[in-house]
C-alpha cells in the first residue's frame, strides 16, 4: 500500500493503469480527474493557460475548485492527487500517464490539433481517449497516425462523473481487443463504472435513445394540446425520473438544444425517425431562446419561480407563464405507476403515454442492430445513462410485446422486425441488469425472512442480510449464530453482507426495539444476546469479512466494526447515529469505537475516550467510505471498491486470502479514563437549540459514562470487553426510560 490517502482502491493495480491524465478541466474533465483520485489514483489536470502571468494554472485549478464546491470528490483530501497544469507548459508530464483522457470543449480541429500534440509525449503504450458527445471515433482519428489510432477510443461519461454510472466505450476495427479490454477493466474498477460497448455512430447508445425520446415527448405532449406538468406526470409512469421531459430540458438548458439535438439530426440519415421529431427547429423551444427563457441557468424554462417565490409553468399554446398547477398521482390509473393501465385506460393521458412508448419502442427496435451489441446493451445503457429504473426493451416486456405489435399493426404503423419476432416466438427481447451476474449463486443453508446462510464453495460460508435495508433482528441473530457454530468446522471464512446495493443493513429493526422498550428484562437480554454475538464474530476463529454497499448504520455498523476485514463500496455512508435518538450503540458498538480510537491515540484512555465521545456525541454518520476512514469507523487499510457490483467477489476473495494463516485477536483490555475524564467530555456539550437540552446534556453524560469506564462507579482503569458491554447495557436502559427517546424512536418508527 502506497503511503499516500485516499489510497488506492481495489482492483485498480489489476488494470495496467497507475497515472492518469485529464485534458480540459470544465465540468466533465475535472469531474473525472476527481474520480481518479476519489479511487486513490494521482492524476494530472491540464487545462489552458491563464490569462495573469502569475499563476499558469489557474483555469485547471479553478476545475479543482469548483469539484471541491459541488462534490465531486469524496473527501477534500483527495484533491491533493490531482495535479494542476496547463497545455503548454506541462505536457511532458503526460509521459507518466497510462491513461489520457480529452474533455475539452467539443470542437473537432481542437481535438484534433491536441491529439497531434500529445502524440509527441505519451509513452507507447498509453491509452488516448475522448469524451466527445458528439463526434465520431472515425472523425478524431481520420488522420491520426497507427500507433496512436490504434490506442485511441471514445470514452463517454455522463454528468456529474462521480455518481452517473454509465461509461460507453466505442472502439473501432484497429484497436486490439487487449486496449479495449483494458479501458473496461479501468472504467469499472478505477473509476466505478458500468461500461457499455458502443458502435461508432451519431450519440452513441443513451443520447441516441435519450435525445429521441425528449424530442417525441416534448413535441407529442404539445401536439396532444397537455400541460407541460401533465406530461411530466405521465411519463413519470414508466419509471423515468420525476423531472418527466419538461422539468428535465430546463435541467439540460434550452440553450443546448439546436447544437446538440442538431448535430444529432445532421449525423443521421433522411430515413431517420429523429427527422420527423426535430426538437432542434421546433417554434415551441427557438421562441423560448430567444426569449432567454433557457431553464434552471437562466431562472426559469417551461418551469420558473416568480417574483413572490411561487412556482410557474408555461403555457405551451400562449407562451406565457401560469401556475404551477401539479397533476396528483392518484388521478391517474393504478397511481400512475403503471405504465400498461395508463396505456389501456385511453383517454387524453393514454393516448399521449402510448404515443410517445410506441415510437420510443420502435426505435429502440429499428436500432439496436446498428448501435448496440444486444437489447441489453441498450436497455442498460438507457437506463443508467438517463436514470431510468427499466430500459426500453424491458418496459416493452412489462407492457407486453404482442400487444404492442398488434396495436401498431392495427394503427397500420410498421412493426419492427425485432419486436415482430419476439412478440411472436414470446421470447425475451431485453431485461434488467442483473447486478451480480458472474457470482455463481450459492447454496442456501439456512433462510430467515431476515437473513440466510449460503455456502458459497470452498469453504466459504455467507451471512446475506435480506430483510428490507438489511434491518437486524431475532432471526439475523440466529442465522449469525448458526455461521458461527460452522466455523472452524465447514468454513474457513465467512462473509456478511447485504441483499441489495441499497444496504448493507440500517441497523436494528427499530419496530422490534420499540416493542421491547417497556420490557426492560426482554430489551437487556436482546441487547446482551447481539453483544455476544458479535464478540463471538470478532474472536472466531476464521476470519469474519464485512462486505458493504449503500449503507451501515447503527446496528449494521457496529456489525461491520467487529468483522476483521472490511470491503466497502466507495459510496457507502457509515456512522453511528444513535445519540440523535438519544441512545447509544449497545451492541459494542461503543467498546470497540473506543479500541479503535486507542490504537489511534497511542493508546492514551483520555484522548480516546475523548475522540470517540466527538464521534459518538454528535451521532457522526460518514457520507461515504473515504470520510469513513477519516471520521475512524474504517480503518486505513479497508478496503475500498468502486463498483458496487464488484464488492461481493472481491469480499469473498479477501476472505479466502486470510483463511490462509489466520489468527484470531486476542481478547482486549481496555484502559479506562476515569470519572475525571467523564466529568470534562460532559461538561464540553454545548447544548443544541433544535433539541431539548437537558435530554441532549443528559444522553452526553451517560455516553461519557460509558467511554470513559466512569458509569461502572469505581473505576478499575481497564476492563474487558465484557465489562464495558455491561455499562453499554445499563445506559441503553436508562435512556429508554425517557419520553423524548421515546418520541424520536416513534417519529422513525410511524
Ligand atoms: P466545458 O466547457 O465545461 O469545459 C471545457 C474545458 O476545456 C474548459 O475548461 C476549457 O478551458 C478547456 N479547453 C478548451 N480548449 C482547450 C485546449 N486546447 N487545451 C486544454 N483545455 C482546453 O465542457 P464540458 O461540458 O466539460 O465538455 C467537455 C467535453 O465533454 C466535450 O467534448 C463534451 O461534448 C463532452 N461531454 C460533456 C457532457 C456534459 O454533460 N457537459 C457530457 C458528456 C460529454
Amino acid at each position: 500500500m502506497s503511503d499516500t490517502w485516499p489510497n488506492a482502491a481495489r482492483g485498480t493495480e489489476e488494470t495496467g493503469i497507475r497515472r492518469a491524465a485529464v485534458i480540459g478541466a470544465g465540468s466533465m474533465g475535472a469531474g473525472i480527474a476527481a474520480q481518479f483520485a476519489n479511487a486513490g489514483m494521482p492524476v494530472d489536470l491540464l487545462d489552458l493557460p491563464g490569462a495573469g502571468r502569475e499563476n499558469r494554472n489557474a483555469p485547471a485549478e479553478a476545475g479543482v475548485a469548483r469539484q471541491l464546491r459541488i462534490g465531486g470528490f469524496t473527501v477534500p483530501e483527495a484533491a491533493a492527487l490531482v495535479r494542476p497544469g496547463n497545455v503548454e507548459d506541462h505536457l511532458e508530464r503526460l509521459s507518466s500517464a497510462d491513461w489520457i483522457i480529452e474533455a475539452v470543449v467539443e470542437n473537432a480541429a481542437l481535438k484534433k490539433d491536441l491529439y497531434a500534440r500529445i502524440a509527441r509525449h505519451r509513452k507507447p503504450d498509453a491509452i488516448v481517449s475522448s469524451n466527445t458527445s458528439t463526434l465520431l471515433r472515425a472523425a478524431l482519428t481520420s488522420e491520426m497516425p497507427d500507433d496512436i489510432a490504434s490506442h485511441f477510443l471514445i470514452t463517454h461519461f455522463f454528468n456529474p462523473p462521480r455518481h452517473m454510472e454509465l461509461l460507453e466505450v466505442i472502439a473501432g476495427p484497429d484497436v486490439p481487443d487487449e486496449i479495449v479490454g483494458r479501458v473496461h477493466r479501468a472504467g469499472r474498477a478505477v473509476l466505478g463504472k458500468t461500461t457499455v460497448a458502443c458502435f461508432d455512430t451519431p450519440g452513441f447508445i443513451a443520447n441516441r435513445i435519450g435525445c429521441y425520446w425528449m424530442a417525441v415527448a416534448a413535441i407529442e405532449a404539445e401536439r396532444h394540446g397537455l400541460r407541460v406538468e401533465e406530461a411530466d406526470a405521465v411519463l413519470a409512469a414508466f419509471g423515468v425520473p420525476r423531472t418527466g421531459i419538461f422539468g428535465l430540458l430546463d435541467l439540460v438548458g434550452l440553450d443546448l438544444i439546436p447544437p446538440v439535438w442538431g448535430s444529432l439530426a445532421r449525423g443521421l440519415p433522411a430515413h431517420d425517425a429523429i427527422h420527423r421529431h426535430d426538437l432542434s427547429t421546433h417554434p415551441t423551444v427557438l421562441r423560448q431562446i430567444r426569449a432567454g427563457r433557457l431553464g434552471r441557468k437562466s431562472g426559469g424554462g417551461f418551469f420558473r419561480k416568480n417574483k413572490t417565490g411561487a412556482r410557474e409553468a408555461l403555457d405551451l399554446e400562449t407562451g406565457e407563464y401560469r401556475p404551477f398547477a401539479p397533476v396528483v398521482a392518484d388521478d391517474l390509473p393504478e397511481a400512475g405507476r403503471d405504465p400498461k393501465a395508463l396505456i389501456d385506460a385511453g383517454g387524453l393521458y393514454g393516448d399521449y403515454a402510448w404515443s410517445v412508448f410506441s415510437r420510443l419502442v420502435t426505435y429502440a427496435a429499428e436500432t439496436v442492430e446498428e448501435i448496440a451489441q444486444s437489447a441489453d446493451a441498450l436497455d442498460t445503457a438507457v437506463s443508467l445513462g438517463y436514470g431510468w429504473r427499466q430500459g426500453p426493451f424491458a418496459l416493452a416486456e412489462r407492457v407486453g410485446l404482442s400487444s404492442i405489435a398488434a396495436r401498431l399493426a392495427a394503427e397500420g404503423r410498421p412493426v419492427p422486425d425485432e419486436l415482430q419476432r419476439a412478440a411472436l416466438q414470446g421470447v425475451h427481447l431485453g431485461n434488467t441488469r442483473t447486478p451480480d451476474a458472474g457470482l455463481k449463486r450459492a447454496r442456501v443453508l439456512r433462510g430467515t425472512p431476515m437473513a440466510r446462510l449460503e455456502d458459497a464453495g470452498d469453504g466459504v460460508g455467507i451471512v446475506r442480510l435480506t430483510s428490507k435495508m438489511g434491518v437486524i433482528g431475532p432471526e439475523t441473530f440466529d442465522v449469525l449464530e448458526a455461521a458461527l457454530d460452522g466455523a472452524g468446522g465447514e468454513f474457513r471464512a465467512l462473509v456478511i453482507t447485504g441483499d441489495t446495493r441499497r444496504a448493507f443493513s440500517a441497523g436494528v429493526n427499530l419496530r422490534h426495539f420499540l416493542h421491547l422498550m417497556d420490557r426492560p428484562d426482554a430489551l437487556d437480554a436482546f441487547l446482551e444476546r447481539g453483544q455476544r454475538i458479535y464478540e463471538r464474530l470478532r474472536l472466531a476463529p476464521v476470519p469474519v469479512v464485512a462486505a458493504l454497499r449503500g449503507l451501515a448504520l447503527g446496528g449494521g455498523c457496529e456489525l461491520m466494526l467487529h468483522c476483521d476485514a472490511v470491503v466497502a463500496h466507495v459510496e457507502t455512508r457509515i456512522g453511528l447515529p444513535e445519540a440523535t435518538l438519544g441512545i447509544l450503540p449497545g451492541w459494542g458498538g461503543c467498546t470497540r469505537m473506543l479500541d479503535r480510537c486507542l490504537a489511534l491515540e497511542s493508546a492514551d484512555p483520555a484522548a480516546a475516550a475523548a475522540r470517540a465521545f466527538t464521534i459518538l456525541q454528535a451521532g457522526t454518520v460518514a457520507a461515504n467510505a473515504r470520510e469513513a476512514q477519516g471520521v475512524g469507523y474504517l480503518d486505513r487499510a479497508a478496503e475500498i471498491v468502486m463498483h458496487p457490483d464488484d464488492v461481493e467477489r472481491v469480499a469473498i476473495e479477501t476472505a479466502h486470502r486470510m483463511a490462509q494463516d489466520y489468527r484470531p485477536p486476542e481478547p482486549p483490555t481496555i484502559p479506562l479514563a476515569g470519572g475525571a475524564a467523564a466529568a470534562a467530555l460532559a461538561a464540553g456539550v454545548s447544548p443544541r437549540s433544535d433539541t431539548d437540552p437537558d435530554w441532549h446534556t443528559t444522553v452526553a453524560r451517560d455516553m461519557a459514562g460509558v467511554l470513559t469506564g466512569a458509569a461502572g462507579g469505581e473505576v478499575p482503569w481497564s476492563a474487558s470487553a465484557h465489562q464495558m458491554h455491561a455499562l453499554e447495557r445499563a445506559a441503553v436502559l436508562r435512556m429508554v426510560g425517557r419520553p423524548q427517546t421515546r418520541a424520536a424512536i416513534d417519529r422513525i418508527v410511524a
